[in-house]
């Protein structure tokens, strides 16, 4: 990935309910997925009367660094969130579950995603006199089930509130007594179910946070569906016609490589989009494939497989330092891009490269790569991205900004194979990418590549993505 802007909510959620070690289960399922965010975590619990929280700036292991912390916290339910923000909102306030006392009892609620109509639902709060503690659109979830009348039974209350938002979410709400489940009509970002060895009901992102709490998954929440678990068992309640955009980006590169999304497996879902860039775009001349690690290692070995050239390994990557997408200035992120990965000259020296990364969003980190594959020894350097060109901004909760940010936008191919100072450059095509998926492609999200968005965008909301100001998260 070559990105130097955050993105905007690549959140994670994971809860557990009625287990006694229910708190312990969520610190290592939200450890699991500290690849979606890492700039704040926090857990809610409950012990059936009261819900308590503890949250915190930084990443997992920093934050529940005192094992006091995780025991303070000890009861049967509990709900966590990792986080990465939108601009200008890194502030703890903003740091997820968020809690609430309403006069329908205490929610907490984890959330993962982008509310499209937040701005306007938030004003329409503001004009009648709401208070907002955080900048997050969260915070607009928990006004809709704090709202006079209606239902008195919390997931009736879920549900009425599901219906009145739009856009990207896949929630955790907690209350003393249940746990839900809930996922837009969509089905934009991934939840899963999963299921202790007791029979305990446990929700995840995604399924390698399940794998390290040794939970079996059960299957995805369904798109527009709430999964409600308390003491009567489990329950589905669907609150919207289920109309699918699954997020193809969370395949490219968010997801972690052992867990499975939308129904097929990521690793193998990557390899496929690198047969098929191989396909569509070979390179006879080169002599070895690398990857730009780690999200682009699965592509790299599905087009060395299909071209027959050798893998070798390019660049060695620095575990010690965090996820380039996701750290929050500019400064730490470009001075991180070359912390992350050094050239294995050995490898690449006199030698023609084919180097596959998942995607390109501005171009200067896979331009500052490149020229060090040359600094190297590199003879040729040959540039295969298994994404299409991304060529408008997500509103569904990756921030790739204004179209003006994105190389792809404002450059022809060649004029951006100039820029990068590649020998070729090619890119994965719309098509390809949807066909080693699978689902219909119709049950996809292509924005970021087409333009064509599945759910309409506010005009508050186009103008505050585009860089006018803090944004909902
Ligand atoms: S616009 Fe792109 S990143 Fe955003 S949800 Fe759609 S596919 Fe995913």
């Amino acid at each position: 990935m070559d990105q130097e802007r955050p993105a905007r909510e690549a959140c994670g959620v994971f809860g557990v309910w009625d287990d006694p070690e229910a708190v312990a289960k969520t610190y290592y399922g939200i450890f699991a997925l500290q690849h979606r965010g890492q700039e704040s975590a926090g857990i809610a619990s409950t012990d059936g009367r009261v819900i308590q929280r503890h949250r915190g700036m930084g990443t997992v292991g920093a934050i529940f660094a005192d094992e006091q912390v995780l025991a303070r916290l000890a009861g049967r339910g509990a709900i966590g969130h990792v986080r990465y923000s939108t601009m200008g909102a890194s502030l703890l306030q903003n740091a997820q579950p968020l809690v609430a006392n309403t006069q329908w009892g205490t929610f907490a609620v984890a959330h993962n995603g982008n509310f499209t109509n937040g701005p306007s639902l938030r004003a329409g709060f503001e004009a009648a006199g709401a208070i907002f503690q955080t900048t997050t659109d969260s915070e607009v979830f928990l006004h809709l089930l704090a709202r006079a009348g209606g239902s008195d039974d919390p997931a009736e209350r879920i549900a009425a509130a599901c219906r009145e938002v739009r856009g990207a979410y896949s929630l955790l709400v907690m209350t003393p007594g249940m746990l839900v489940g809930a996922r837009d009509p969509q089905g934009f970002r991934p939840l899963w179910l999963g299921q202790t060895a007791d029979g305990k009901y446990a929700f995840s992102s995604e399924t390698p946070s399940f794998d390290l709490t040794r939970i079996r998954p059960l299957y995805e929440v369904p798109a527009g569906t709430l999964v409600v678990v308390d003491a009567a068992g489990v329950r589905q309640v669907r609150f919207a016609e289920p109309r699918p955009a699954h997020c193809v980006f969370e395949h490219v590169y968010f997801s972690r490589p052992d867990g499975v999304i939308f129904g097929d497996a990521v690793q193998e879902v990557r390899k496929a989009l690198g047969r098929q860039l191989a396909r569509e775009h070979p390179a006879p001349s080169a002599d070895i494939v690398i990857a730009i690690p780690d999200s682009g290692n699965a592509a790299a070995m599905g087009y060395s497989l299909e071209s027959g050239i050798p893998l070798e390994q390019g660049f060695i990557r620095n575990h010690y330092v965090g996820r380039t997408f996701i750290q929050p200035s500019a400064a730490s992120r470009a001075l991180s891009a070359d912390l992350k990965l050094n050239v294995v000259r050995s490898a690449v020296e006199g030698r023609r490269v084919l180097v596959v990364d998942d995607s390109v969003v501005r171009g200067t980190t896979a331009r500052r790569r490149c020229h060090y594959l040359r600094e190297a020894g590199a003879r040729e350097v040959h540039l295969r991205v298994s994404c299409p060109p991304i060529k408008s901004p997500c509103f569904y909760g990756v921030d790739f900004q204004s179209k003006g940010e994105l190389m792809a936008a404002v450059h022809t191919i060649d004029e951006m194979a100039r820029i990068m100072e590649v020998d070729s450059l090619g890119y994965l095509s719309v098509e390809g990418m949807l066909s080693v998926l699978s689902s219909p492609a119709s049950d996809y999200c292509t924005a970021c590549w087409t333009g064509d968005y599945p759910v309409p965008i506010e005009e508050g909301m186009s103008k505050k993505s585009c860089g006018e100001g803090p944004s909902v998260v």
